[in-house]
């Protein structure tokens, strides 16, 4: 996982749940009636355990609403890994539990990663919130909004629900069902979380500590829901968990990721399947031969760094060298035509002296990689970097961070420029408000929510489709463009 942009992510809600999971009431609770709405922060792998969540808020008699005014109910789904998404999802809890005070809600109940980092004390830091949950308590999310709805109290009077993980994985391969979602996300993009947990204990990431273990999904399953959500309409996957490329290590000791991709390639409907959070230990051969020959995986790859120097990946225990990055780094460049990179990068590590920044600057110039995320280290508590000697100034660190996104916007830029004049394929999101012929549209170089966007004119478009279309100009990070063939 890196530090990505924790967006709170725009709830659509196209209220569609993949396959009905009867909750079945808890006991003498009668379904209750009413709405709910969900506020989900943080990581697209938080938005996941979100649609799980509105399934089974759906399935128990529940109506979603994508307004928090006048929902019944409101949950949070948190974000808590940085202190400033800590923050952000405080500001979303007080939100919310105003909403309430002021009439216009029922109940608030709190999940996710701030749940289960702070515990019990979020009820003390957030007054009115009905039912904090931590993120191993999601599954029973139907069974405790029905209590508080019905009996105004929350399931046998315990507003913290402290739950330890239960075996998400069974060593078989035998299908299981795929969990029920209510998708938040446009009709035609999902994404498919494939494990949860980390086994990396990277010395700055709290993650560990609040997801646990790395735990697979069984193959099967995934392949399951993977193409109920083709039947469903989505033409683009995306792959997502804190480290996809160690999927099936917990399972049978070796990565299964290009195996998973080999049936994902089969299912027809899909148009783009995309990889994020690769780790780079196990960017294996066999995977990057199965990303240049799959037809559907498109060469786009998110493979967050987090350094250069040897000195501060040993520090950030990165269990990987500078060599063994430049030499991944050519190989995929070499094995991959068309291929687009982002990365991750922190400044100010503990340690990292103006010698070893300028290292990392001038590793940036030459790598020239088409996206970049740039976060200035912040110092998490009970993580083992906040107690490493030479810590570097607050300032510094943001001064660092600012100074390595100036080079990359260059490099972005230029980049950018490079491709107007060209013909590409553009996958259209959305119609523009009030446009007839304008439309918002992403390339395969292009993720939601992180990277930019392609500004398209063209007739007879409608949102998921694949149309032709020239680039004519950049406006920041993003492109503008006319469709100029058929679309599909
Ligand atoms: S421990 Fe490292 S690999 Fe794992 S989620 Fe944190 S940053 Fe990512």
């Amino acid at each position: 996982m890196s530090h990505k942009e924790t967006k709170r992510q725009p709830a659509t809600g196209s209220a569609e749940n993949l396959s009905q999971m009867s909750l079945g009431e808890g006991p003498g609770h009668p379904k209750p009636r009413g709405s709910f709405s969900i506020i989900s922060l943080g990581c697209p792998k938080n938005l996941v355990d979100s649609e799980q969540i509105g399934a089974q808020l759906t399935a128990a008699g529940l109506r979603f609403t994508p307004k928090l005014e006048g929902a019944d109910l409101i949950v949070v789904n948190t974000c808590g890994f940085l202190a400033a998404a800590r923050e952000e999802s405080l500001r979303a809890i007080h939100e919310a539990v105003d909403l309430k005070r002021r009439g216009f809600a029922r109940a608030v109940i709190v999940t996710g990663c701030l749940s289960q980092w702070e515990g019990e004390k979020l009820l003390e830091l957030c007054p009115g919130v009905d039912q904090v949950v931590g993120v191993w308590g999601e599954p029973k999310l139907g069974e405790l909004a029905t209590a508080i709805l019905t009996t105004g109290r929350p399931a046998d009077g315990r507003a913290y629900l402290p739950l330890e993980p239960t075996a998400q994985t069974s060593q078989s391969q035998t299908a299981e069902p795929f969990p029920p979602r209510l998708r938040l996300t446009l009709p035609h993009v999902a994404y498919l979380k494939i494990a949860e947990g980390c086994d990396r204990f990277c010395t700055f990431c709290t993650i560990p500590k609040i997801r646990g273990h790395y735990r697979s999904r069984p193959l099967d399953s995934l392949v399951a829901e993977a193409q109920a959500l083709a039947a469903s309409g989505v033409r683009e996957l995306i792959l997502v968990a804190q480290d996809t490329t160690y999927y099936g290590v917990d399972i049978i000791g070796r990565p299964l990721l290009a195996e998973l991709l080999k049936r994902l390639d089969r299912i027809e409907g899909l148009l783009w399947i995309r990889l994020l959070y690769l780790y780079p230990t196990h960017v294996t051969e066999e995977l990057v031969h199965t990303v240049a020959n799959c037809k559907r995986v498109i060469p786009y790859l998110d493979l967050p760094l987090q350094h250069i120097n040897d000195k501060i990946l040993r520090r950030m225990n990165r269990q990987v060298s500078r060599e063994e990055i430049e030499r991944l780094l050519a190989h995929l460049r070499e094995s991959l035509p068309g291929l687009v990179l982002r990365t991750t990068f922190l400044t100010g590590f503990p340690g990292e002296t103006e010698a070893e920044f300028a290292e990392l600057c001038e590793f940036v110039r030459q790598q020239r990689f088409e996206h970049l995320g740039v976060f200035a280290y912040s110092p998490e508590p009970n993580t083992p970097a906040l107690k490493l000697e030479d810590q570097v100034p607050e300032a510094e660190r943001k001064r660092r961070a600012e100074r390595l996104m100036a080079i990359q916007q260059e490099i972005a830029f230029a980049w950018l420029e490079s491709q107007i004049g060209s013909t590409v394929e553009v996958l259209i999101d959305l119609r523009v408000p009030g446009e007839k012929d304008a439309f918002v549209g992403r390339t395969y170089a292009q993720a939601p929510e992180i990277d930019g966007v392609v500004y398209v004119t063209g007739r007879g478009l409608r949102p998921g489709m694949i149309v032709p279309c020239e680039l004519v100009a950049r406006h920041g990070y993003d492109l503008v463009a006319a469709a100029v063939g058929k679309p599909r």
